[in-house]
Formats: C-alpha cells, structure tokens, sequence
C-alpha cells in the first residue's frame, strides 16, 4: 500500500523534506516561529547570550515565580522529584489534596481538580462532559486548548462575536433545542486583548436556555476577582501563580465525574510533588499580599495613560497593528532598545490583527514602564 503511495508520487516521501517545504511556506508568510533562549536573571530581566532584556511578555502577572517564600522550598531536601504515575494509580500526593482544597476555596466551589497543564485541563474537561449529541457555544477568541477539548468531545461548536451577548442569544434561540446538552465557553480576561468577558450576561442568558457555563481564568486568577458563577471554572497555576499545572473547580459531583473520566487526567503522570507545593505556597502568598495585584494594574495604567490609549484594567495590553511583517518588524525595534516584546501572529490571533501583546508584572519598576511607554511613542506606531 505504502509503496504503491511513492510510486504514484513518483518519488520517496522524505519526511526532512516535506518538513522542509512545509517551514519554508511558513517562512514566506511571516509565520516561522523561533524558539529563544532566555537565561532569567531578577526582576523580569533576561539574558540571551551577551545581551540583557527587559521582558514585558510574561504572565507571572504578581512576581510570584521568584518570590522568596516560594523560592525556598526549592532549597528544602526532597525525597523524590517525579511523582511515578497517574494520580489514579499511585501517583496522589498529599500536596495534592491541599493544593484542591486552596483551589477550592479561593474559588468557592465544593471542589476542585489538577491537571498536568491548563491546557490538559482544558482538554480533559471538555471533552469529559460533552459528546457528539450535544452544542458547544464558544466566544470566537477563545485559546487554542478549548478548541481542541471541543474537537476532542465531538461536539457542534459554534461561536458568537467577540464578548457579544446578542450573538450568543441567538445562536442559543435557533440552535439549542436541537442538541442534547449545551455548554458556553468563554475566557474571564482574553489572553490577546486583554479585556474582561460580559460573564452575568453570559451566565443569564446560559440559565434561560438551559445551557451549562465554563469559563477559563487562565489570565484572571489572581488579578480579577472571582468568576464564581460559572459551573466549571477552570485555569492555570502557571500564570499569576507562578509555578505549574492547571485545574477545574466545581461542585463535588462534576468533580467526581472529571476524575473519573478525563483521559489527560487518567492517562497522564501526576505532577512532581513539589510543583505542587510551589502552588500551595503560591496560593498564601497571593492571599497574603492582594496590593501586587493592585499594583501591576496601576503600571498596566500608567502605561495607557503616557500612550493616550484606553487602559484594559488588567495586566494585557495589546498593540494591534494588522500585518504580520510590521508586527514582526516593531518586535525587532523594540528589541534592539533592550527590550522583550512579542509580536503575536495567527493562528493565535485572527487573521490580520497580528498584535505586539505587552503584559506587566508586579516586580517591573515603574521607571521601566514609563519608559518603555516613551520608546514606543517615539517608534511612532499607529494603533
Ligand atoms: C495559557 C493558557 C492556557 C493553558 O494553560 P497552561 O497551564 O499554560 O497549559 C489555557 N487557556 C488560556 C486562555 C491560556 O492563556
């Protein structure tokens, strides 16, 4: 079978080849993607061969990656640094039983679940609670991993206009009575713009159609308050946590029913204990300290008010300038001033709303930020 592919081919499939030919498109198209290496110095300096970076495009939103406190559990003695196995099998630390109970009650949900990553969450989540006869609701800028828990469920996805409730209204009044169960999907703060979701609306116009809600905090936890609402909360502990994995919050039986069958829970090795332990930590600290919160608003602010544009009110401010190549190029001259900033090209945004996407954090200075306000009036960008 395979030989008679290449012969009518007329030619091997070389996979360097085709692997080649596939990049060098992406290439033309502005659309290549390189990985850098960053050496992470304080602050949110990095240090990439001899130059040194201000970054201002990551989501440790409240500095708690290297805070202190967290940081000294690392230097604790540990009797082991792999967990062994899925959680089902022998992998359930006791961190882990503290760690869904800080979740739990930070969300104030009967329970809560921990996923490898939020992007397993995500996927294990969706793909747990609907099936092919059932409507999946989406905003039309949700991240990647819910589109791939939604193509995992099987379900019909449809999508309503950006943060628009009368879009979700109607696709509800003429497609939900055709499915069995309906869930809506939206993010709490968007992760590329920044902006916060209309959720009572959302949740209200859910409840009249007898739809379930999920939201994905993934940009919200520790920087919004609560989406308490929704019926499945989701989000990540690698953002404004800091550390690394994600998780659901729900009442106990949809909790229950997750663990039971969410296959990138069941099939995937548990977390290293003290990754979770960095969560735990995490989790008081952010308790503990509310004013980093406050405080990376206030820069994301200052930063608005020196460029003349609307403040987001959250850690995200996007710089749409349309094209890839011109997102590309400003990535560079900003780069070249010293600092870190990156351009954001689809697939992640929709096609011609390539973006500078800048985000701030508690341990940025706010000498820095102003600063980084005037180089940029200065590049004169047209936004
Ligand atoms: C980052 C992100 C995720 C995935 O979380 P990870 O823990 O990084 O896998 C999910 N949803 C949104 C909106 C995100 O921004």
């Amino acid at each position: 079978m395979n030989e008679d592919a290449s012969i009518i081919r007329g030619k091997m499939a070389f996979l360097d080849e085709v692997c080649q030919e596939r990049r060098a498109k992406l290439v033309e198209q502005n659309r290549e993607r390189h990985i850098a290496t960053y050496a992470p110095l304080s602050g949110m300096y990095m240090q990439e061969g001899d130059k040194k970076l201000l970054s201002f495009c990551s989501n440790d939103y409240l500095g708690l990656s290297q805070h202190p406190e967290v940081l000294a559990l690392f230097r604790k003695e540990h009797k082991r640094i792999g967990s062994g196995a899925s959680r089902l099998v022998s992998g359930n630390g006791v961190a882990y039983d503290e760690l869904e109970a800080q979740l739990a009650q930070i969300k104030n949900t009967e329970a809560a679940c921990v996923f490898g990553s939020g992007y397993l969450a995500n996927i294990g989540t969706i793909s747990s609670l609907m099936g092919k006869d059932d409507l999946i609701i989406s905003d039309r800028l949700v991240h990647a991993c819910i589109l791939d828990g939604i193509k995992l469920a099987g379900s019909t996805h449809k999508r309503f206009k950006h943060n628009d409730v009368e879009s979700l209204e109607l696709l509800l009044a003429k497609h939900r009575k055709d499915y069995r169960y309906c869930l809506i999907v939206t993010e709490t703060i968007f992760s590329m713009d920044g902006d916060i979701a209309p959720l009572n609306a959302i949740i209200a116009c859910a409840k009249a159609y007898d739809a379930w809600t999920m939201t994905d905090d993934a940009h919200g936890f520790g920087v919004l308050k609560n989406d308490q609402q929704a019926d499945i909360q989701m989000g990540t502990l690698s953002k404004a946590v800091g550390a690394y994995g994600g998780y659901v919050c729900a009442t106990q039986e949809v909790i229950d029913f997750i663990k039971n069958t969410a296959r990138s829970l069941v099939f995937s090795t548990a977390l290293p204990p003290m990754v979770l332990e960095a969560s735990c930590c995490a989790l008081a600290v952010m308790n503990k300290q509310p004013e980093l919160t406050k405080d990376v608003i206030a820069k994301s602010n200052a930063f608005c008010e020196v460029l003349g544009v609307a403040p987001t009110g959250t850690p995200i401010v996007p710089f749409i300038v349309g094209a890839d190549k011109a997102a590309v190029e400003l990535q560079h001259k900003l780069y070249r001033l010293g600092y870190l900033v990156k351009a954001i090209r689809p697939p992640t945004v929709p096609e011609n709303t390539a973006r500078l996407r800048i985000t701030f954090s508690a341990l940025h200075e706010v000498g820095d930020v102003l600063r980084l306000a005037d180089d940029i009036k200065k590049l004169d960008v047209h936004i």
